[in-house]
């Protein structure tokens, strides 16, 4: 059986994204994955953050990321539909319709709103169908499939990688150490981290601009006693409820008079009778107008993929882009 040595670089979620594509589609050929990440150097976004995957407030035919979201969108339901690692949830999107600024901008965003009943309480608003992702969970999924599979071995390497090179046949990936690997199958799926790569890797600075930008979420402990999990949102604030106890939300607990937090309160109950307010966040890479920088070098000598950029959306993009580039370099191996 043909053997073939791939480097992928970065252990967030668009690298777990391509390890679990290839947990479902390598049949045919024996790979050996070296996997390169320097968490300490360029920290991953933290995976007990639950990322919301949804398409409230996303329309097509706006502009280029409302049409990529949208498609990607489509596709991560495609896919639960065949491989569920995501829950499905009810996100009720709500609005104070005493704010007219606020009513307004709900009504362009959506287009109309209707009454909804949530615990014998009645809003303004609308309901969508949402998934919310436990990264941890994911992760250990994919690492375990990945230990299963016969034709998959994996060596992870924690080390900085300083340089990347295009040698005649293949790319040179050099770690700060001076060591370096050669590989005609390269992955970079570097986050944070390339921005610092395309300073040293020509082929990546002549079209990636990139921007770090923080967030953070809250987490809380607090029980209901239903266990259907959902989402509360109003605007770009969320609250998500996990089914199992937990909640995370977005919105920082100085704003506990907002209109997300009295909703609430007036719903559920009031989360700041005392509780703990964990705080996760992460350094998140963003794209030129929010679009994620993609590259694809398909020669016939070597192959190299660098997806980043993904912003806040790594969650709906990454998978679509993982995919497209799964199947660009499966048809080639
Ligand atoms: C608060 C918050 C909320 C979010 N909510 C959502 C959401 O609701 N939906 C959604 O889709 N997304 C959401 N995101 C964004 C999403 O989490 C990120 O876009 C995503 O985690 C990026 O994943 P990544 O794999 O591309 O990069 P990262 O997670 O940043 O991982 C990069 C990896 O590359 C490695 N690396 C980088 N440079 C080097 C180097 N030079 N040498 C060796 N290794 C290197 C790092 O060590 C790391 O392992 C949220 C993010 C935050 C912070």
């Amino acid at each position: 059986m043909k053997k073939i040595k791939v480097l992928i670089i970065g252990d967030g979620v668009t690298a777990y994204y391509f390890l679990w594509v290839l947990s479902h589609s390598v049949k045919t050929v024996q790979l050996d994955v070296i996997w390169i990440s320097s968490n300490r150097v360029f920290p991953r976004v933290d995976p007990n953050i639950w990322p919301l995957i949804t398409l409230n407030g996303i329309q097509e035919g706006i502009n280029a990321l409302g049409d990529n979201l949208y498609s990607s969108f489509q596709k991560f339901e495609d896919v639960q539909m065949q491989f569920p690692f995501a829950k499905k949830v009810n996100q009720y999107c709500i609005v104070d319709e005493q704010d007219q600024k606020s009513f307004g901008k709900f009504m362009r965003r959506h287009g109309k709103s209707y009454n909804l009943e949530l615990n014998n309480n009645v809003f303004k608003g609308t309901s969508l169908n949402s998934y919310f992702v436990k990264p941890f969970e994911f992760f250990k999924s994919v690492e375990s499939s990945i230990k299963k599979h016969s034709l998959i071995s994996i060596k992870t390497i924690n080390k900085l990688v300083v340089g990347l090179e295009e040698t005649k046949s293949r790319y040179r990936v050099k770690f700060s150490c001076g060591e370096f690997m050669d590989t005609s199958n390269l992955f970079v799926f570097s986050g944070i981290g390339s921005k610092f790569l395309s300073t040293n890797f020509l082929h990546y600075s002549k079209t990636h601009r990139h921007q770090v930008s923080k967030g953070s979420v809250f987490q809380i402990k607090f029980k209901l006693s239903k266990d259907l999990p959902f989402v509360l949102t109003s605007d770009k604030d969320n609250i998500i409820y996990d089914g199992r106890g937990i909640i995370q939300t977005n919105l920082s607990p100085d704003s506990r008079n907002s209109f997300l937090y009295s909703s609430f309160r007036t719903i559920y109950g009031d989360l700041f009778d005392g509780r703990d307010f964990q705080k996760y966040f992460g350094l998140r890479d963003k794209g030129k107008k929010r679009l994620p920088l993609v590259s694809v070098e398909n020669e016939p000598e070597r192959f190299m993929a660098s997806i980043s950029g993904l912003y806040k959306n790594a969650w709906t993009i990454g998978l679509r882009e993982v995919i497209d580039i799964a199947n660009i370099w499966m048809r080639r191996v």
